[in-house]
């Protein structure tokens, strides 16, 4: 758990008024080594707070004295990320200030001509921790609705694994029927074949999302071809991305085994994965205006005691935001009914389970790349 380096915090004070920053500042430069990095502002560039910014401040005093517009201040800044602890200051008592101070989401309220050294001092450190506890509480009840949501989508996997197997199963029958009725036409048997193979397919990979939706490990078959399970994929993808004019550049090494302990169905579902999520992040570097010279690059390689594959695109690139929640369930930034933010958390839960990593290097505006680790068979 994080803990509050009150060294390190940096506290804003938004007053319009000199003389309160000479007060002020002096009473804060008294309190014993000055830990904290004090900064003057005009409180009217808060007011400029975008809520989708993060704020740089831990603690900030608004000097409600001569500026109406601190509760605005005030509400601004509790929308944003991670809102700074915030102390309202009042020239005099004022208990319809406090209250409102208060009501508004202030942690603190205070007097100026009541303040002295160590009751600021007091002041500044219980803000600090209470900025902290308040910040993981929020991350606690954050990871719960997080859990919530993962149990109501294996409920919902549950209940859509029986209402797909049903007919799935009628599919592989009637297939089956059919093959038995055909025994001499070899074109039939062989589409017949196909259909088979991918409803066990799709049985397989159901099963695998159960087991997973209920926290159990992935269990491998055993020894498994990367570079098959690669070339599926690619068979799959490749007609999409020759229309999207998207160069597929695959570094496979030829003729070697490339075994893996891994399961075939989760394996395919996490490489067609990264490969649509290439996909779209070209097309959003095509839409952004980098309209040509794309391509995804799919390689593996050796990495003792893994086999290394890497999916390189030149796509719209991420933000450090973008990836510190990359891993996270649900989260997405696509728009609606194009993803959920299910795909990376569930490959990575996968690959763990096999004791295998996922690695991620990006670059805005650029491209990025991932690195899958699966141990060798
Ligand atoms: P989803 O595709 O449903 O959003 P994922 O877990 O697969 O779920 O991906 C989560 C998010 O990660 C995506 O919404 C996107 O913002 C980001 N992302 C994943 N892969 C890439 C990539 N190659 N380039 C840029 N962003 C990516």
């Amino acid at each position: 758990m994080e803990t509050t380096n009150l060294r390190e915090c940096r506290i804003l004070l938004g007053s319009m008024n000199p003389s309160m920053k000479v007060e002020f500042g002096s009473m804060i430069f008294s309190i014993e080594n000055s830990p904290w990095n004090l900064e003057f502002r005009d409180p009217h560039v808060l007011l400029g707070l975008d809520p989708g910014n993060e704020v740089a401040w831990d603690l900030v005093f608004l000097d409600a004295r001569g500026f109406p517009e601190w509760s605005k201040v005030l509400k601004n800044s509790l929308k944003t990320k991670d809102p700074p602890a915030l102390v309202v200051l009042a020239g005099e008592e004022d208990l319809e200030l406090e209250r409102e101070a208060f009501r508004l989401g202030a942690s603190d309220f205070a007097v100026i001509s009541k303040l002295n050294v160590h009751a600021l001092e007091r002041i500044i450190r219980q803000a600090l921790f209470r900025r902290q506890a308040t910040k993981e509480i929020r991350e606690r009840d954050a990871e719960l609705l997080i859990q919530e949501r993962l149990a109501a989508v294996g409920m919902l996997a549950s209940g859509m694994a029986h209402e797909i197997g049903t007919p799935l199963g009628v599919i592989r029958g009637r297939a089956e029927v059919l093959m038995f009725r055909n025994p001499a036409n070899e074109g039939i048997r062989r589409d017949l074949g196909i259909i088979i193979e991918q409803a066990d397919r799709i049985s397989r990979l159901m099963k695998s999302l159960l087991n997973l939706a209920r926290g159990d490990d992935m269990k491998t078959t055993g020894a498994l071809d990367l570079g098959e399970v690669v070339g599926d994929v690619l068979g799959i993808m490749s007609h999409v991305l020759k229309l999207e004019g998207i160069e597929l550049i695959s570094e496979i090494p030829p003729s070697v085994p490339l075994k893996v302990h891994a399961d075939a169905e989760p394996l395919h579902q996490i490489i067609l994965n990264l490969v649509q999520n290439a996909l779209h992040a070209i097309e959003v570097a095509k839409y952004s205006g980098r309209t040509e010279g794309h391509s995804i690059r799919i390689s593996i390689r050796e990495a003792e005691p893994d086999w290394c594959l890497e999916v390189a695109d030149t796509g719209c690139g991420m933000s450090q935001e973008v990836i510190r929640g990359l891993f996270r369930p649900f989260f997405t930034t696509k728009g609606i009914g194009q993803g959920v933010g299910l795909g990376l958390s569930l490959s990575l839960r996968i690959l763990e389970s096999w004791r295998g990593s996922i690695h991620v290097e990006s670059q805005k505006g650029k491209g990025s790349v991932f690195k899958v680790l699966i141990p060798r068979a």
